[in-house]
Formats: structure tokens, sequence, C-alpha cells
């Protein structure tokens, strides 16, 4: 489990951090994000979270796990009304992250270069197993990174990969979860050639 360094201990290191959770479907990767923001606000620190307004699977004002553990969140249109919005809060979690567009790079390092924890978490892959969006950019540039798992619909194995289960070639296929299994490497090769 993710344990928050203790980086505040020193007065010389003031500036924020981000950290990435990543992860296939059904990997609790908001319910990670949502446990880190809320013990942070536990200790009376202020945060805000926020996800894109194009992600309205549920209710649109709340970050919403799949175990349906709530919690407040400001939909907004694109990376830069994050910055606009974000106001005093010292802790700032985005939720599906990999939706944004590429200037959200530039506002997490501006965040956390400002003092700000930024926490993150979105899918790292599509449904072709290739990179999603600027996960990878925001990996690179992240102090931590938590990849989660799931479990593999077909064996039980390790799921890293998200399966689309209906032929459709849009890279985001929203309020679809239905549409998607967790799968291992192996199933998830095996589902690929049994479409070719
Ligand atoms: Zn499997």
């Amino acid at each position: 489990m993710f344990i928050e360094p203790n980086l505040r201990a020193n007065p010389k290191h003031q500036a924020g951090w981000l950290e990435v959770i990543c992860g296939c479907m059904f990997s609790g990767k908001t319910e990670e994000l949502i446990r880190r923001v809320n013990r942070a606000k536990i200790a009376k620190q202020e945060v805000a979270i926020f996800k894109p307004s194009m992600d309205n699977r549920y209710h649109s004002k709340h970050v919403i796990s799949h175990n349906a553990n709530a919690i407040y969140s400001v939909p907004v249109e694109s990376s830069q009304e994050i910055l606009a919005r974000v106001g005093t809060a010292t802790v700032v979690g985005i939720d599906e992250v990999q939706f944004f567009d590429e200037g959200i790079i530039e506002v997490c390092t501006c965040l956390a270069n400002s003092g700000v924890r930024v926490i993150v978490a979105g899918l790292d892959m599509d449904y072709r197993g290739m990179p999603f969006g600027f996960m990878p950019n925001l990996m690179a540039v992240a102090e931590f990174i938590t990849k989660v798992h799931a479990i593999c619909m077909q064996c039980g194995g390790v799921a890293n990969f998200s399966y689309r289960l209906v032929a459709a070639k849009e890279q985001v296929l929203l309020g679809e979860t239905d549409a998607y299994e967790a799968r291992c490497r192996k199933c998830f090769l095996e589902g690929q050639h049994r479409e070719e």
C-alpha cells in the first residue's frame, strides 16, 4: 500500500509532488484516489477533486468508484480550468486523468511546483493495450507511481489489460463498463487473436 512520504518534515522541502495511480479497468484506481484524498481531508487539509466533464457515467458532481464510495468533485472542460478553480487547496485529486488534453502535464507540474500534493488516477492503456493519452508523460514527471491490478475475469490471474467485448474502434467508449473485461496478458492476447 502507498504510504505518504514525509517530505514536509524538512521545512526546506515545501514543494509539492505528483502521484500517479494507474491500471486497467476494475483495478480500483478511483478507490485508491478516494482513500488518499479522504485521509488528507480527515487531517484537515484542504482538498479539491476534479474530473473531465465528459465522464458522466454516474452523478456529475461526484467521483464515484464502482463500490459507490462517493466523494464531491468538480467536472471541468479542460486542464486549464483546473488551475482556474483550484483555489487554496493543498491536495488536488484528478480522476479519469487519461481523458485530459496535453495541457494536463503542465497543470500538474505547475501545481506541484507551487507546493500542492497532486494525486491523479487514470487508465494507463486503452482497449488495444496501447498507452492512453498523456499518461506516459504524467508517469515520467511524477515522483510516485502506483500501478494497481484487477483480477482476470477469464482465468483469475493478475489482470493488466482492459479487454473490449464489443466491436467498436473508438478509443473512448464512455459509460460502458459492461463492454469491458479485465484480463491478464494471456487471456487478452487470446481474445485479440480470436477477433482476427
Ligand atoms: Zn487470464
